[in-house]
């Protein structure tokens, strides 16, 4: 789960990391309001959950109040990347002298977290990382102990910031580290961090990405939660307990077990097929639950086949073919189904699906092989 740029500033901010005073507006004249209270020279910045803002025209500089609310209409009437404005941050403007890169993600090679610097900042750190390569800091962290002065001395020296902000740095980096570490973050990021033409520190930009899975330890996280930037098949999986990742692929795929899945979607690009999908019931799954699963992947206008590959353990193949069946009760399709089911009630399986037009297989290659023909013969009619 992402954050926004103002919910992962606020948050900051707890964790003692100075950023400017600001607050979100949902309509021009709130931007108006907020600008005149900030005396108003203030930057309007479009909240959406993507990068690059700045460079689409959705961080703009605001000489007052006025014109905040002018820009607040124009910035709230765009589409960044795709995804409406619907919010904007009125953020008292800073004079920039520097801009800095800091982050902390997961290094999963390396299996600890990362802290990354960077003296080019202001633009996103995959380009610094692919134009500059020398030009990125990186120090790996033990997730059991606290930033400690003389790291963050060494990220300091290496970026050649100016002795007299160690100290400050120190604080903010260490703020940041612990944010990550007690919101089970994957990524906080801080970019710009500038220096202003007084010389102080401050967070700009921030950047947080949740690792979702230990969201429940973090209600008061779940909570800020945008409902609005999510993909309304993304949000209503969710509801259902489904692990759902939308491709670009016109083959449906429900399957139990991540690493099942995974092993699906590589056997049919093996075959040459393209998955429309990642999708994952879990163990157990009942029949609602497959249902409601069968009725995501059918809303996917893209789908022109379905493939079922289900390896039942705990998942019971009978309880499978009844959430099938249910769901295309409710929704009529002929989408051509492959249905590979094996395990745990297997023959009571078959025999509900026998009831509908679902096209069976033996094994999973059978199943890829007989769904990117059906995909090819949908084409060719
Ligand atoms: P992003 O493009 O989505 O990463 O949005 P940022 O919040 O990082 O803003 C983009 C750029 O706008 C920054 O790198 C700064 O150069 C500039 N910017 C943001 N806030 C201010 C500000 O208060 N004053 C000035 N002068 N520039 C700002
Ligand atoms: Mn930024």
């Amino acid at each position: 789960m992402k954050l926004h740029e103002y919910q992962s500033k606020r948050l900051f901010a707890k964790y003692g990391i100075p950023i400017p005073r600001g607050r979100v507006a949902a309509t021009a004249s709130e931007a108006k309001l907020i600008a005149e209270e900030l005396g108003g020279r203030v930057v309007v910045k479009s909240q959406v959950l993507v990068g690059g803002r700045g460079k689409t025209g959705g961080v703009r500089l605001a000489h007052d109040a006025e014109e905040a609310e002018d820009l607040a209409t124009q910035i709230m009437g765009m589409k960044i990347k795709g995804l409406p404005v619907r919010k904007v941050l009125i953020d008292e403007a800073a004079n920039i002298r520097t801009e800095i890169y800091l982050g902390v993600a997961n290094d999963r090679r390396a299996r600890c977290p990362v802290m990354i610097a960077s003296a080019e900042g202001g633009i996103e750190i995959e380009e610094v990382a692919r134009t500059m390569p020398e030009k990125i800091i990186r120090l790996h962290l033990d997730p059991t102990q606290k930033l400690r002065r003389y790291q963050s001395f060494y990220i300091a020296q290496s970026i050649e910031l100016p002795r007299d902000l160690w100290r400050d740095f120190y604080k903010i980096a260490y703020g940041l580290y612990e944010a990550y570490l007690n919101t089970d973050a994957n990524l906080a990021e801080i970019n710009p961090l500038v220096i202003t033409d007084d010389g102080r520190l401050l967070a700009l930009d921030g950047k947080m990405v949740l690792d979702d899975n230990a969201l429940f330890l973090h209600a008061e996280l779940e909570e800020m939660r945008d409902l609005d930037e999510e993909a309304p098949e993304e949000r209503r999986a969710r509801m259902y307990g489904l692990s759902y990742v939308k491709l670009d692929g016109n083959i449906g795929c429900m399957v139990n077990g991540a690493g099942l899945a995974m092993v699906t979607m590589d056997v049919i690009k093996l075959f040459g097929g393209e998955p429309a999908n990642f999708l994952d019931i879990g163990g157990g799954a009942g029949a609602e639950k497959v249902s409601a699963a069968l009725r995501i992947i059918l809303s996917d206008p893209n789908v022109k086949a379905i493939l079922i590959n289900v390896f039942g353990g705990i998942t019971r193949c009978d309880e499978v073919a009844r959430g099938v069946l249910s769901a295309l009760e409710e929704m009529e399709s002929n989408i051509p189904m492959i249905a590979r089911l094996v395990g745990t009630n297997e023959e009571g399986g078959r025999r509900l699906l026998a009831k509908s037009n679902m096209i069976t297989a033996i094994s999973l290659a059978d199943a890829a092989q007989k769904a990117v023909a059906a995909v090819k013969k949908g084409d060719a009619e």
